[in-house]
């Protein structure tokens, strides 16, 4: 049953020589799962194949941007075009504003944006402006959201950060730490509290609408709703951090499906189609605080670069034009999957915590609900990796982490869906009774 990866095997000790930890991104390395992390040197649709030649269906996309699978035709034609036409070109292009409108058409809170080229810098960027239009310094933040790896957000953060048990990060100055308030998801007491110690001293709260980064954990009812009423009461910014939700959860992100407006979002991963590309916008009176119009800086040499424009474009707008149809059919699907699975660990005896939004969801495994990072982590880590190594070994390649949400493109059909509850259902087999 053990798939070969030899090669994949030799790659990783090649990579370790010039790359720390063989790696671009630390959770690439699978060290929360153990095994040798598969090297894939191609993909289509829903299936990911590495260089042993192993073929897996994918649950992780990239982490995100690949909601309609590998190598979507109309986003390969996009950016091979656009590169016949040169990379790049550090001026202006119709194309950042046919993104911008296509983006701004989806998220009516955003009336104007600027494009970077990662999340990180769209978060970054957001949080700079958000303290040069309020004039404040603190930085409210939820433990377990993650917001990329800016110095001021590498607080309580999720993603790797919660994978490795890093409670921060080495290198970032407690000074700097010092504005940022890493307050519990889910607890309005401990917002109130935070605004009540320092009035008029924030400038925002980010959010990850739905917890992604720490697992799945949406948000209880209500809870987003005060957020944009307590902050709105102290003049304080609301930003969405929908770099993972944005495009994913609904076409109009979290702000969508929860009805709430905020003042900024940021945006990534989709937004690129797997291009290196992120957003961030809101009211224009804030966004006119940027240079060259305001006071706040921010730039970028390959910002709004023509072939993460052209993926972009494609990407989106294959999106919106089907988001009837799309939409709907990975709700039915996720669905399938995330409950299927979930019954399959209830016979075989294996307690499991499904939370799920639309094709964002997470098996944690654990017994109480899953509603903040301390319940999450909770969870039976060493489990979690003897199931990711079973399904691995299967062929499905679920995100390497419990602290990870998986994904869903409209590539995977009915029988993949079915094909990995069998890999389940013979994985909880065997770690039920190990
Ligand atoms: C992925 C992610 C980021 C960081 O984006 P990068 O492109 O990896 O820098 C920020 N916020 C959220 C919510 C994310 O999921």
């Amino acid at each position: 049953m053990l798939r070969q990866l030899a090669r994949s095997r030799a790659l990783q000790q090649r990579a370790e020589k010039f790359l720390p930890g063989g790696v671009d991104s630390p959770v690439r390395a699978f060290r929360a799962v153990g095994g040798d992390p598969p090297f894939v040197v191609r993909g289509e649709g829903a299936y990911l194949e590495d260089a042993d030649g192993n073929r897996y269906l994918d649950y992780f996309g990239s982490w995100g941007p690949m909601i309609l699978g590998h190598a979507f035709p109309a986003a390969v034609e996009a950016v091979r075009e656009a590169a016949a036409h040169s990379a790049s070109f550090g001026a202006s292009t119709p194309a950042e504003a046919d993104l911008a409108e296509l983006v701004i058409e989806a998220f009516p809170s955003i009336e104007k944006l600027r494009f970077v080229s990662s999340g990180t810098e769209a978060t970054m960027s957001a949080i700079r402006l958000a303290r040069g239009f309020t004039g404040r310094k603190y930085v409210i933040k939820f433990e377990g959201c993650y917001h990329g790896h800016a110095d001021g957000l590498l607080v309580k953060a999720g993603s790797g950060v919660a994978t490795f048990g890093i409670p921060g990060s080495a290198g970032v100055p407690e000074e700097i730490a010092h504005f940022t308030l890493a307050l519990p998801f889910n607890d309005l007491s401990a917002v109130e509290a935070a605004f009540a110690a320092h009035p008029g001293e924030i400038a925002c709260i980010i959010v990850e609408p739905v917890i992604g980064n720490a697992g799945c954990i949406p948000p209880a009812a209500g809870y987003l709703q005060a957020l944009r009423e307590i902050t709105s009461r102290d003049g304080a910014l609301l930003i969405f951090d929908e770099v993972m939700t944005g495009f994913r959860i609904a076409f109009g992100g979290a702000q969508q499906l929860y009805g709430i407006r905020p003042d900024m979002t940021t945006l990534g991963k989709i937004i690129g189609g797997g291009l290196p590309c992120g957003a961030f916008g809101g009211r224009a009176d804030i966004m006119n605080q940027l240079a060259p119009l305001g006071p706040v800086y921010q730039a970028g040499t390959l910002s709004g670069n023509p072939l993460a424009m052209a993926a972009g474009i494609a990407t989106v707008g294959h999106l919106r034009e089907n988001q009837k149809q799309i939409y709907p059919q990975l709700e039915e699907r996720s669905a399938a999957v995330a409950e299927g699975i979930a019954a399959e660990a209830a016979k075989a005896g294996v307690s499991i915590v499904t939370n799920r939004i639309g094709s964002m969801f997470t098996w944690f495994f654990t017994q109480a609900p899953v509603t903040d990072f301390t319940t999450a982590a909770a969870s039976d880590t060493q489990r979690f990796a003897a199931f990711h190594r079973g399904m691995l070994d299967r062929g499905i390649w679920l995100p390497p982490s419990q602290f990870e949400a998986a994904f869903l493109s409209t590539a995977h059909t009915a029988g993949h869906v079915q094909e990995t509850i069998r890999a389940a259902q013979e994985v909880f087999g065997v770690i039920a009774t190990a």
